[in-house]
């Protein structure tokens, strides 16, 4: 099983395909019975890697308790980490899943300022095209620029609140197991 590169670089940002597929990175809804197989296929392969995470915990505490990335993180989707958040009682901001990595495959971390800037010197050209130019994929390219956006719409708005108290590691992998219906091993647990 794929938990880590030998470098050290966590499943996900190995397994591209999987934890980049749009069912899991943008909960896209499948449509067909086929569609809805791949999904499983995909969730179960993800969960899998991240079971065997050797930072599944700190992982789960900063997608629960730190940042709000989207896609899957942690053997959790972001509608699963929304309701661990309310039984925490924690809140937290939109952030991006590569800032939480800090890794992509090709072990370098792309900037959002990179990914705005090339798309500011070349607006007629795809996104694709900005991918090509950094060496990441078109997903993360989007995750960027969506990370942009909301940077720009929040300096209007008043920044959200920040629960004082964090919960401890053993609350927050009990609203894992609460949520997910998953139990972490033993082994992995302590
Ligand atoms: S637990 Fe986190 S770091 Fe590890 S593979 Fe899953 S998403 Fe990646």
């Amino acid at each position: 099983m794929t938990s880590t590169s030998d470098s050290g670089v966590p499943a996900c940002a190995v397994l591209t395909h999987v934890f980049q597929h749009p069912f899991l990175e943008e909960d896209s809804t499948p449509s067909t019975a086929e569609q809805r197989r791949l999904r499983t296929a995909l969730t179960a392969r993800a969960t899998e890697a991240c079971m065997a995470c050797p930072y599944f915990e700190d992982c789960l505490d900063l997608a629960v308790t730190k940042h709000d990335v989207s896609g899957f993180v942690a053997a959790t989707t972001s509608r699963q980490r929304a309701q661990m958040r309310n039984m925490l009682r924690v809140e937290v901001t939109a952030d991006d899943m590569d800032a939480l990595i800090g890794v992509i495959a090709s072990g370098r971390q792309i900037a959002t300022r990179d990914v705005v800037a090339l798309r500011r010197a070349h607006p007629d050209e795809s996104l694709d095209f900005i991918a090509q130019r950094l060496g990441c994929s078109l997903s993360t390219v989007k995750r960027h620029l969506r990370r942009a956006r909301a940077a720009a719409a929040s300096e209007t708005e008043t920044p959200r609140r920040r629960t004082p108290e964090e919960p401890d590691r053993g609350r927050l992998i009990t609203a894992f197991e609460s949520v997910t219906g998953m139990r972490r091993r033993a082994e992995a647990a302590a």
